[in-house]
């Protein structure tokens, strides 16, 4: 039986970092991968999409271009070959990388295959059985397939099988109007697709404040997205080619046709087939993996790191958990998931960059807090570019006077947004940053600004 000091299973954004951590510091690692090295975000997940957003944004620059003065000369069309092309092009770069990186490291062995737990110190690949004293489950997850009656008539699509088609859809039927499938419908939509939105919430990504869920709806609206929220889909089937969606929306029931169908609606942990039984390590209800803040599962050896622990659902929160637990173990730290601040994009188009609580959780929780708003169509950055849609949040505690929370809905978000969540890690009171001067024209530049507006919630 082959021995390692330790074995990770999985290949995502948490596993290769730590086991190269791990060897850096004179353990022989094993590594197993089932399927493509890099995992959902380099493969089918943020990589892959923000290829396409950045080919949806050209698209929709150059319907723009006269606006600018610019003028484009015969008809706007979209190569969905080429665009996939450059899809591929791209995160080839990082699969590579991930792979060719494990197989150099002389401390590493990989191997390809689906692991499974036999024992707490033991995993089957293949033939093969590998014992470690120490075991790192990084396997994340996977689309969530909801109960539809007739879903298994149709060829329904998820984010893998939408990132493979060639051609520009007809009409994209989107289940599920949160994160991914917003970031696809306005893909498609500059594309050309005709897309509709199928949300079961009377509002988009309900986890947000209401009026960031309006502010999409209306920028995604003008773009001619349909979007039938309060919606229940009661079953799918075929009408000829066409795929066709049943909805029930206040009592009222109807048809959608389509040509393509993505099932959006959540994600779901690979742990139904990891042996977990095996070796005694315990989930929840849902199948993510029991972990203490130090990403430690009940048995004693084994850490569970990214999607599957449901700590978080981002590649970044997945590659701090390999950070953690590689400055605990290495470093003797004592590092803690919960002392990370949340903070995640949406890449629509303008992004929406979101930190720490939403104003709605600050009136729950029920402490004294200020807040300050600004429209996007007031920052001077947004206007010379033409992209004033959106509005930016900023909340604060009233007695800390530390920032708490925060949106950018609005271009450039996606970046700006970090000039508060190190504020926050800072835990600096918001005063220090109100006196910084940012550089002209930004949209950073007018946060500051924002920290003088600050008025009582
Ligand atoms: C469409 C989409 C867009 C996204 N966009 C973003 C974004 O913009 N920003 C962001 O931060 N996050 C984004 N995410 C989320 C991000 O992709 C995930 O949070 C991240 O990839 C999680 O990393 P992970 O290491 O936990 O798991 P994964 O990346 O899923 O890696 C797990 C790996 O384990 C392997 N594996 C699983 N089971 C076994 C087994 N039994 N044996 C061997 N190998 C196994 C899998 O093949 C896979 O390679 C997006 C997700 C999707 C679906």
């Amino acid at each position: 039986m082959p021995t390692f000091d330790a074995i990770v299973i999985g290949t995502g954004q948490a596993g290769p970092s730590l086991a190269h951590r791990l060897a850096g510091a004179g353990m022989r690692v094993a590594i197993i991968e089932r399927h493509l090295f890099g995992g959902t975000c380099v493969n089918t997940g943020c990589t892959p999409t923000k290829t396409l957003v950045a080919s949806a944004y050209a698209a929709r620059l150059a319907h723009r271009a006269g606006e600018y003065g610019v003028t484009i000369g015969g008809d706007i069309s979209v190569d969905m070959k080429k665009v996939k092309a450059r899809k591929e092009y791209v995160l080839g770069f990082s699969t590579r990388g991930v792979e060719r990186g494990l197989r150099e490291n002389p401390k590493i062995t990989v191997y390809q295959g689906h692991a499974r737990l036999a024992s707490p110190d033991s995993v089957v690949v293949g033939s093969e059985t590998l014992s470690a004293p120490k075991i790192f489950l990084n396997v994340g997850g996977r689309a969530f397939i909801p109960e539809i009656p007739g879903l298994d008539q149709v060829a329904y699509l998820t984010n893998s099988g939408l990132l493979e088609v060639e051609v520009v859809p007809q009409h994209l039927i989107i289940v599920g109007g949160s994160y991914v499938g917003l970031e696809f419908a306005q893909i498609f939509r500059r594309f050309g697709s005709e897309v509709s939105v199928i949300e079961a919430s009377p509002r988009l990504i309900a986890r947000e404040d209401a009026d960031t869920s309006a502010s999409i709806a209306d920028i995604l609206g003008r773009e001619g997205i349909a979007l039938h929220l309060g919606a229940k889909v009661l079953k799918v089937g075929k009408r000829g080619e066409e795929i066709v969606a049943s909805l029930r929306v206040d009592e009222i029931e109807r048809d959608i046709a389509g040509s393509h169908l993505l099932l959006a609606v959540g994600r779901r942990p690979n742990t139904d087939d990891l042996g977990l039984e095996k070796a005694g390590v315990a989930t929840d209800a849902k199948g993510y993996i029991s972990v203490n803040d130090r990403l430690e599962t009940n048995v004693p050896g084994i850490w569970a790191l990214g999607d599957c622990n449901g700590k978080g659902a981002f590649t970044h929160t997945a590659y701090n958990d390999g950070d953690i637990v590689a400055a605990n173990l290495i470093d003797g730290a004592a590092r803690r998931v919960s002392d990370r601040i949340v903070a995640y994009n949406l890449y629509t188009d303008p992004p929406l960059g979101r930190i720490g609580m939403t104003e709605a959780e600050v009136r729950k929780a029920g402490r004294p807090a200020l807040m300050a708003t600004r429209a996007m169509e007031n920052v001077s950055r947004a206007f010379e570019k033409g992209e004033t849609l959106g509005f930016m949040k900023i909340l604060v505690d009233a007695e800390s006077r530390q920032v708490v929370g925060a949106s950018i809905l609005g271009v450039g978000g996606d970046e700006a947004i970090h000039v508060l969540l190190t504020l926050m890690y800072a835990k600096a009171p918001y005063e220090v940053m109100q006196r910084a001067v940012h550089i002209h024209p930004t949209v950073a530049e007018l946060l500051p600004t924002m920290l003088g507006d600050l008025k009582p919630l």
